[in-house]
């Protein structure tokens, strides 16, 4: 995490002015509405987890210090209820976990008896539990419905000056996003002053409190008077990002690091270490292939590392860019320098058991923003441009981004 952290202040640090706004409204088509539902909507009344408050007493609290929910429920049930209240809900709600702070709301009858109908419980922003006071006494589980909406960002990079993002989340998320898109065409950590973008994405809300940002729609981003412009399309089913000619943006790497083996461990962060005997973390995945077996770059990349240490044995690191760099393990030979441009497919060295190894094999490591993660796990593109079938979806597409892209803005917060 402070890797990461440290990986994204390289950015942030030279993010000085970000405008943030919504797209004007003729930007976003809205399906018309029958009259129908807007009857709907004149007629709704106000609605806390489908219990209105025209029929109901609704109490919104929420958890505090040393509370029960047993206490909570006995102003509405009796003990041998709350327990069976309880066991009927095992599945879906313990008691045991509430978090102080978490928000609840208790639904009770607005006649004479006042007898409790519902307790609700909100695990998080999204996730909830109904425990259903009457008749059964049973649990539900449901989730609030997220509302996405359309936001357009615009930021200059002013290498010099630092000033504090006050909004945070969102702009982490959001260069996190953009440093993933160009990961293969733009170094993030060698950003220039002057250097700017304007992003069109998503931001998720539920009841209109902001929870995240969703997906980048598109995004244009000028680094040394060169613009870099990126559009969100799927291709066939996935999801990608490519350049106004419909090239892909973001690259492959290769599976593995092998021609031909076979994966023997995979990445666990527990698995029993066969020569220290002992439980540590694995953060690798191991391709076993005989002695002398060639090893691949699997992307495109700076040779950062080529040395022997005692655990690693005879070892190589790539940095892809800004976003990815990749290391091989246990070589009996290296075949690259430090400081070397490699390809990917090149030959960087060979497969062997130095180090900390029971048998030749390579343990291959991945880090993405500075943080090791499972490669296998990983989303990556395919690669491809957009194919001759798609072109006139695509350009229809890049087309209506780029109309979007170039309205005006709209401030409605200026960061920081
Ligand atoms: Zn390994």
């Amino acid at each position: 995490m402070r890797k990461q952290l440290f990986f994204l202040s390289a950015f942030l640090l030279v993010s000085i002015l970000v405008l943030r706004f919504t797209t004007r409204d003729e930007a976003i088509p809205e399906p018309a509405s029958s009259s129908e539902d807007q009857l709907e909507d004149i007629t709704q009344v106000r609605s806390t987890f489908g219990f209105d408050e025209q029929n109901y007493t609704i109490l919104h609290d929420t958890i505090r210090q040393n509370q029960f929910v047993g206490d909570i429920l006995s102003q509405y049930l009796d003990f041998p209820s709350i327990d069976r209240l309880l066991t009927n809900s095992k599945d879906h709600f313990d008691p045991r976990y509430i978090r102080v702070g978490r928000p609840y709301h208790v639904v009770s009858r607005k006649d004479s008896t006042s007898s409790g109908v519902a307790f609700i419980y909100e695990h998080d922003p999204i996730r909830y539990t109904v425990l259903h006071l009457e008749d059964s006494l049973y649990a539900s589980t449901g989730e609030k419905e997220i509302e996405t909406r359309e936001a357009m960002a615009e930021g200059i990079i002013e290498s010099s000056l630092y000033l504090t993002l006050t909004d945070q989340g969102l702009s982490q998320n959001l260069a996190l996003e953009m440093a993933d898109i160009y990961a293969w065409s733009i170094d993030f950590y060698r950003l220039q002053k002057g250097d700017r973008f304007k992003v069109l994405y998503e931001e998720q809300f539920i009841e209109d409190e902001f929870i995240g940002i969703g997906e980048v729609k598109a995004c244009v981003f000028t680094h040394k008077d060169l613009e870099f412009r990126a559009y969100a399309y799927n291709q066939n089913g996935k999801r990608d990002y490519f350049d106004e000619e419909g090239e892909g943006l973001r690259k492959a790497f290769l599976k593995s690091p092998l021609k031909f083996g076979r994966m023997t461990s995979g990445y666990s962060n527990r698995r029993f270490h066969p020569v220290q005997r002992r439980f540590k973390a694995h953060r690798g995945t191991d391709y076993a292939a005989p002695r002398g077996t060639p090893i691949l770059a699997t992307g495109d990349g700076e040779v950062i590392k080529s040395s022997y240490t005692r655990n690693n044995g005879n070892f190589v690191k790539i940095r892809h860019n800004s976003t990815y760099t990749t290391q091989y393990l246990h070589m009996s030979k290296r075949a690259v320098e430090r400081g070397q441009q490699v390809v990917q497919g090149e030959v960087i060295g060979y497969v062997g058991s130095t180090g900390l190894a029971t048998g030749p094999h390579v343990c291959y490591r991945f880090w993405k923003n500075g943080k090791q993660v499972d490669h296998r796990r990983e989303e990556f593109p395919s690669s491809d441009p957009i194919l001759p079938e798609n072109m006139d979806s695509f350009q229809q597409v890049r087309d209506s981004l780029d109309q979007q892209l170039s309205l005006g803005p709209e401030v409605v917060a200026l960061i920081p």
